[in-house]
């Protein structure tokens, strides 16, 4: 049995029209001898009525509701729109059954809001594949092992697919969504951003964590731990999108790829904090940090002065327990981290294009920090979108040199 797992974002599950376009995409793979499971995403963005932060807002800040009611809440958004998914495609005369997450045997711990999956037992997908049926599953949910409803935290949906795909052992994955995949940068920020056709798991991982959403990272190491090829494409288009596969099957392909950077990404909300002073020097500040569950980047140690950054959220209770501790912090809210992210283990030079990019817009680096494979910069906010395309021209991301 030929089996592909065909997933639909929120833009593509949201409208009638949008809901065909996704409705041909599986008869194309149904008329290609698939079986296919559909993973689909609440209907809409933020702010849409069964989006899932609509649901949230229906408590209208109730604080005396708890974190397994709160999840049977937000996993309302995909159960409607698994509904109404699947009667579309019987209206168009397919089969067609609905599966929450713990009915497709996704078993995962009880950590609400942001479960793990542990194991998935896909009988019952199989059984209903077997019939001839098209299931719909529930993106971005799951049940722990006594049927409680989890869900799976942020780009939960991309794991639900990439979960299944591998449960199921399918011929690809697709991810649909709005744009026409994965690209050099984010579309909505550089117009002249380019499709990058095939791409390594390791190199949209690291894009994907340095803030590319178009795909989850956790989705595409579940996928690259069995080689489920990942394909990314638009909804409203036939063409087959970013293929994201191994870097044997890259190498494989007719041209040798020659790239070294492969996009630019940014994340916002993110706070710098900087303590000075000859006591700083014994201070386990990071320590701190984490025993009040504060996850930190950017950090930089010298003999009497410490600076990192936290997500803007945090904030507020990492200079709390700074002060606790007899520190006066200087704080930078407000701030961007920019990523240039490649494959250049090596290649020298690329720090200096990054700074001269940069500084030839008037941007201030605030503080930066490097991999073998990508280079972070920390950048006000409000420069944020300038920094991104400052970059993606000074390494020529958008013009048409030769990559595959
Ligand atoms: P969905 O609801 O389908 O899961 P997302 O909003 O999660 O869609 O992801 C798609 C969005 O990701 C695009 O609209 C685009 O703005 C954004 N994006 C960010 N970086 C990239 C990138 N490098 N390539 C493509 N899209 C990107
Ligand atoms: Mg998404």
């Amino acid at each position: 049995m030929k089996i592909l797992v065909q997933k639909f974002g929120g833009t593509s599950v949201a409208t009638l029209e949008s809901r065909l376009k996704a409705a041909e995409h599986i008869e194309d793979a149904l008329a290609k001898d698939y079986r296919v499971v559909v993973v689909v995403s609440a209907m809409g963005r933020r702010g849409e009525p069964y989006a899932t932060d609509s649901l949230l807002s229906i408590l209208d800040g109730l604080s005396a509701v708890n974190a397994r009611d709160l999840d049977i809440l937000m996993s309302c958004g995909e159960a409607i729109s698994s509904v109404v998914f699947a009667a579309m495609l019987r209206s168009r005369g397919h089969q067609a059954t609905v599966m929450s997450g713990g009915q497709a045997g996704i078993v995962t711990n009880d950590q609400h809001g942001n479960a793990r999956i542990l194991e998935i037992r896909p009988k019952r997908i199989l059984e209903a594949l077997r019939e001839g049926q098209i299931v719909v599953v529930m993106g971005f949910q799951g049940a722990t092992s006594d049927g409680d409803v989890t869900t799976l935290g942020r780009g939960g949906s991309d794991t639900t697919a990439t979960a299944l795909g591998v449960a199921l052992n399918a011929d690809y994955v697709d991810i649909f969504t709005d744009v026409e995949g994965i690209m050099t940068a984010d579309p909505r920020i550089v117009t002249d951003a380019r499709m990058i056709h095939r791409v390594t798991y390791t190199e949209i991982c690291n894009l994907a964590y340095q803030g590319a959403k178009v795909i989850h990272p956790r989705a595409v190491e579940i996928a690259m731990q069995k080689n489920i090829p990942i394909r990314v494409r638009s909804t409203h288009s036939k063409d087959e999108g970013t293929l994201v596969t191994n870097a044997w099957s890259v190498l494989e392909s007719s041209v040798l790829q020659d790239r070294y950077v492969t996009g630019v990404t940014q994340a916002s909300n993110i706070t710098q904090i900087q303590v000075e002073g000859p006591e700083v020097a014994k201070a386990n500040i990071f320590e701190w940090m984490a025993a009040r569950g504060i996850s930190v980047d950017f950090i930089s140690v010298s003999l009497d002065r410490v600076a990192y950054t936290v997500a803007d959220a945090d904030a507020a209770r990492a200079v709390e327990t700074l002060k606790e501790h007899g520190f006066e912090p200087s704080v930078l809210p407000e701030c961007a981290k920019v990523s240039v992210v490649g494959t250049y283990t090596g290649m020298p030079g690329i720090m200096a294009r990054i700074v001269d990019a940069l500084s030839r817009e008037g941007i201030g680096i605030l503080q930066s920090a490097d991999s073998h494979n990508t280079i972070w910069c920390l950048v006000r906010r409000s420069q944020m979108e300038a920094a991104v395309r400052a970059l993606h021209a000074k390494f020529e991301l958008g013009e048409s040199v030769v990559q595959v």
